[in-house]
């Protein structure tokens, strides 16, 4: 799952950057509203975390040119009690829900979580690749009877795999979809990741599940 975060406050960033990554989101960062914009049309995200008072283009000019363009992922705005009005605003352009500043941890992963459950029930799926299961949330991953504990960032991996199961994943997919942008792709980030991931599912044999596709990729499927 990965969010976008469009705030310009610092310890709001860095408190929604812990929250997050500590619930297994992979995050993008933008500190104005003219990056922020930009961003959420170049990539792809499951959900948008938009504050009001931004630099340059604040969150309603923001929001709307995101949805004239025809980028309909949920947002979740960032509000202080005075913005009532562009808060209301907001909610008439189509954000999903809002939040009023100071908000707590808790409030903030149900929030989120209510809104990415909301479309397609994609929180607390199962995943089942031969013996291997996953389950979301609780993070949970198991091959056969055994527990497997995984990395965060395994995890994410893993999960992006199977939720994709039988198609190959070039490696450009990979970093777009579990790395954030400040991944440098170059680095073997993701070998290195495969590598301890194929260790702990116990996936070194001649059938393996994940194989690699000379040239293209990744893929997770029964061999
Ligand atoms: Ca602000």
């Amino acid at each position: 799952m990965k969010i976008l975060i469009i705030e310009d406050e610092e310890k709001i960033v860095q408190f929604l950057k812990q929250s997050l990554e500590a619930e297994y989101f992979t995050l993008d960062i933008a500190h104005d509203g003219d990056d922020g914009a930009h961003y959420a049309q170049i990539n792809e995200y499951d959900l948008i975390i938009l504050d009001i008072l931004l630099p340059g283009k604040d969150g309603v000019q923001v929001l709307r040119e995101i949805r004239a363009a025809n980028i309909m992922t949920p947002v979740l705005v960032l509000s202080v009690k005075t913005e009532t009005a562009q808060k209301i605003e907001m909610l008439n352009l189509g954000a999903d829900d809002y939040l009023t500043k100071p908000f707590t941890l808790g409030e903030l992963v149900a929030r989120v979580r209510a809104i990415l459950r909301r479309p397609h029930g994609i929180q607390g799926q199962t995943f089942t690749v031969g013996d291997l299961m996953i389950e979301t949330k609780g993070c949970t991953v198991k091959r056969g009877d055994r527990d497997i504990y995984l990395t965060r960032k395994e995890f994410m991996l893993l999960q992006y795999l199977m939720q994709n199961q039988g198609a190959v994943l070039s490696r450009g997919m990979i970093l777009e979809h579990v790395w954030d942008m400040n991944t440098d792709i170059f680095s073997n980030t993701i070998e290195s990741h495969m590598l301890s991931l194929r260790k702990k599912i116990g996936d070194t044999g001649k059938q393996r599940l994940i194989q690699t596709v000379p040239g293209r990729g990744y893929k997770i499927s029964v061999s």
